[in-house]
């Protein structure tokens, strides 16, 4: 059955969300496959052999473990019809067949565009630290890390762990919104210890809150960054500026399944089923909730997609106690009006294209910009300047079409047929 990739239960997304749903599932007695389009397991915040947490370990163990089937360096890229998955393993075209669906598709980070955000050296937070766990040199460089959300502090003591002179760490959310933040992770010891370790790691370190990047400037390489407190600036000298926003669900694949959508993330009801019989989801495309707030999210859609509820009903006190900490978290670092509106008209907002931002307001709407300027059509397909547009203009992207990740012709080819 396996071999020719049909399960009770697929599950696509191999982080904390997919591995709690192929694990409950598997459990249940499914026949599981669990689809990722990287070489590992653990999705953004376990990925990486060296340094995983105890608790990346024991998920991982557990998942070899419990019989289910990892399809790894497989992306899903579109889905044909109801029960089948169209994909590419290893760049060749393949079919996956499920009865029951789990779509754990994690988020990416969002991009603010700036004066300069898109000099070499300006680089996501969560990039520049997946590019350091895998061996990319930051000792003795200069680092600004700047943006929003938890994931600065996190990134910032990796980065000195690694040897880099971390400059200041720079928080838009104003200082009061951060203090009640910490405050509220009393609920939740294991985040307020984490958090607390990472100050630690941190200590001499400047964190400044409500400031953001006005502009980053260097010829070949970013060389400084002025920063603004809206009231008055000052320049930072860099090589390296870490600079993201927080994160944006990757809807895509449930978009295109047919799934609804709400305040942009996957509509589901508490036994994580989407608006699409059979299909459920978890983890961040149903809310920016962090690794916890995934694992019991996945362990509940995978029960659920097993016909379970009972033990999926035993989770969902703990799902309740992580939800608060999601809203929590949305609150906190709720993005300030100024963030979105630091690009000039010269900035570039399509980088794969091109496109500024003062070409992107000669028209109305997303689809409108994307026939007439081409932004959104290279590489990465929207996935940067569409969530950005969305923050800057005001534009939602109105629909999907596959492929939903990069994919070689042949591949569509074997899908036409
Ligand atoms: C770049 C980055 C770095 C982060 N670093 C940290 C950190 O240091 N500390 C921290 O606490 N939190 C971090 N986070 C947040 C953390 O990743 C999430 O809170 C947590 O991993 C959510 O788990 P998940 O299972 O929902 O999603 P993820 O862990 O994102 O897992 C989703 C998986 O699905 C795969 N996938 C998506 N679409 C497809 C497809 N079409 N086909 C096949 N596979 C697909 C992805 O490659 C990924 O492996 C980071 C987030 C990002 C984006």
């Amino acid at each position: 059955m396996n071999d020719l990739n049909e399960f009770d239960v697929v599950v696509v997304g191999g982080g904390p969300a997919g591995l709690g749903a192929a694990c409950a599932a598997a459990a249940c007695g499914r026949a599981v496959g669990l689809v990722d389009d990287t070489p590992w397991l653990g999705g953004q915040i376990w990925r990486g052999q060296k340094g995983r947490p105890w608790q990346a370990l024991e998920w991982i163990e557990r998942f070899k473990a419990c019989g289910a089937k990892l399809l790894d360096n497989t992306s899903v890229i579109a889905t044909p019809q109801r029960g089948v998955l169209m994909a590419e393993k290893d760049g060749n075209p393949c079919e996956i067949r499920y009865a029951k669906l789990v779509l754990a598709t994690g988020a990416r980070e969002l991009f603010l565009p700036f004066p300069g955000w898109t000099l070499p050296g300006v680089i996501g937070p969560g990039g520049m630290q997946s590019l350091v766990k895998h061996g990319w040199p930051v000792k003795d460089q200069r680092v600004v890390v700047a943006g929003s959300g938890p994931l600065l502090l996190a990134v910032a003591a990796g980065l000195r762990q690694y040897g880099a002179h971390v400059v200041s760490v720079v928080e838009q959310a104003p200082r009061s919104s951060v203090l009640q933040f910490g405050f509220s992770l009393r609920s939740h010891p294991s985040k307020l210890w984490q958090a607390a370790r990472i100050k630690m790691g941190l200590l001499g370190v400047p964190y400044r809150c409500g400031a953001w990047p006005a502009k980053a400037e260097g010829s070949d390489n970013v060389g400084s960054v002025t920063l603004t407190d809206g009231h008055k600036t000052w320049t930072e000298e860099c090589n390296l500026l870490a600079c993201g926003f927080g994160l944006v669900p990757n809807v895509e694949l449930p978009l295109a399944a047919g799934c609804e959508l709400k305040d942009g993330f996957v509509q589901v009801n508490e036994w994580q089923a989407t608006s699409v019989t059979g299909i459920y989801c978890a983890g961040e495309p149903t809310g920016i909730g962090g690794a916890d707030c995934a694992l019991v999210e996945g362990q509940i859609a995978g029960y659920a997609a097993s016909g379970q509820p009972a033990p999926a009903e035993s989770l969902f006190i703990l799902r309740a106690r992580w939800h608060k900490f999601r809203a929590a978290l949305a609150r906190a670092f709720a993005l300030r009006p100024e963030v979105k509106q630091l690009a000039t008209d010269s900035t570039l907002l399509c980088r794969c294209e091109d496109v500024t931002v003062g070409q992107m307001r000669q028209h109305t709407n997303w689809r409108d910009a994307k026939l007439q300027t081409r932004c959104g059509m290279g590489s990465c397909q929207g996935r940067i300047c569409g969530a950005a547009a969305k923050e800057v203009l005001g534009w939602g992207m109105e629909s999907v079409r596959p492929p939903i990740l990069p994919a070689r012709v042949q591949s569509l080819i074997v899908k036409a047929k």
